[in-house]
């Protein structure tokens, strides 16, 4: 009997941690302020925004979004992150992806101050979880793994396939899998076989954005699949729906645990994300404290954003 992981009650609990840990940041003279940056009109963006929005508010931190027209430079928006980086008022800055094609995504990423990395996209965030240190991870693959605790599945010496290596969501998951003490496979685009390695696996994670890729078949009984594809499908009758990367009917059938699309990662993701916020925030007040002693109130905003 397969058992379906629940991302909504799983972000609900992760979402009650941060909100007291928000309140003792306030308590404490630091209120957490996110600031998404928007480049250009797309649907899917909005959809993130509103859900970082609900999420940020609901933990009680500030959420602002600053959006720039599809057509702005590249050095507009470094301008701003250079501005934000130095405002001790924001404690983390989020990029919303995709950026426009003439905008390189990674020049962005990394003008962002590591304090204030709360995606942990930055590449000094991601050197830290090849170090192990993984209390700031890029979200979609710490929620993904978070989702694999769930199982109670002990993850030492685990037998892991990953599906998908991109920078933000496979090549992390694999990182933290290995922090944790799984055997990890990778696989890819170039993988000659795929269930050779997937259905010898305990757990599967699956990144790729390919509809039924991954059929029941493919899986070893009692395994666990964890899906973090979106896939917007039109079915036979012209209904649009969001599906994974796994076909749930089979896959369920073979699984022991499986995350649901949607419902799964998705919620999860925004979770950490606000987890992570409430870390840079965290680090910020001890990076400040560090340098001036625990009187913030009397050091001037001048100073702090020089030191930033
Ligand atoms: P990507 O396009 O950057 O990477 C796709 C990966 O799939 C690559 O590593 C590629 O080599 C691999 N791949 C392609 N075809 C393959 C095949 N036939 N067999 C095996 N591997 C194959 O995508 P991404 O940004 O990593 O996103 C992957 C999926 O995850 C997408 O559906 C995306 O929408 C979804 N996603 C979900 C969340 C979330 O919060 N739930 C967040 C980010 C991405």
């Amino acid at each position: 009997m397969h058992k379906n992981i629940d991302g909504k009650l799983l972000a609900k609990e992760i979402l009650e941690d941060v909100s007291s840990d928000v309140a003792d940041l306030v308590t404490a003279g630091w209120q957490p302020k996110l600031v998404a940056i928007v480049i250009g009109d797309s649907a899917p963006v909005a959809l993130y925004v509103r859900n970082q929005r609900r999420s940020s508010e609901k933990a009680g931190i500030e959420f602002e979004e600053r959006s720039f027209a599809g057509e702005s430079t590249e050095d507009e928006v470094l301008a701003t992150i250079a501005t934000m980086n130095a405002d001790p008022r924001i404690t983390g800055i989020i990029l919303q992806r995709p950026v426009p094609d003439h905008m390189n995504i990674r020049r962005l990423q990394s003008a962002v101050h590591p304090l204030k990395d709360v995606e942990g996209m930055h590449p000094a965030s991601i050197g830290d979880i090849v170090y192990n240190d993984i209390r700031l991870g890029p979200c979609t693959a710490m929620a993904s793994v978070e989702l694999l605790k769930q199982t109670g599945l002990d993850l030492e010496g685990l037998e892991v396939t990953v599906i998908g290596h991109s920078e933000i969501v496979g090549k992390p998951i694999a990182f933290l899998l290995m922090a944790e003490g799984a055997t990890v496979t990778v696989c890819h685009h170039m993988t000659r076989n795929l269930s050779v390695h997937s259905r010898r696996s305990d757990a599967v994670f699956i990144a790729v954005g390919k509809p039924s890729l991954i059929t029941g078949d493919m899986i070893k009984p009692g395994a666990a699949v964890i899906d973090i594809g979106i896939n917007q499908i039109t079915d036979g009758d012209g209904n649009t729906k969001v599906v994974g990367d796994a076909d749930f009917e089979s896959c369920q059938r073979t699984a022991g645990w499986i995350t649901p699309v949607p419902g799964g990662v998705g919620p999860v993701t925004v979770a950490i994300l606000m987890r992570n916020s409430v870390v840079a925030a965290t680090r910020q007040k001890e990076h400040y404290e560090a340098r001036f002693g625990t009187e913030i109130e009397s050091v001037p905003t001048a100073k702090i954003a020089k030191t930033a």
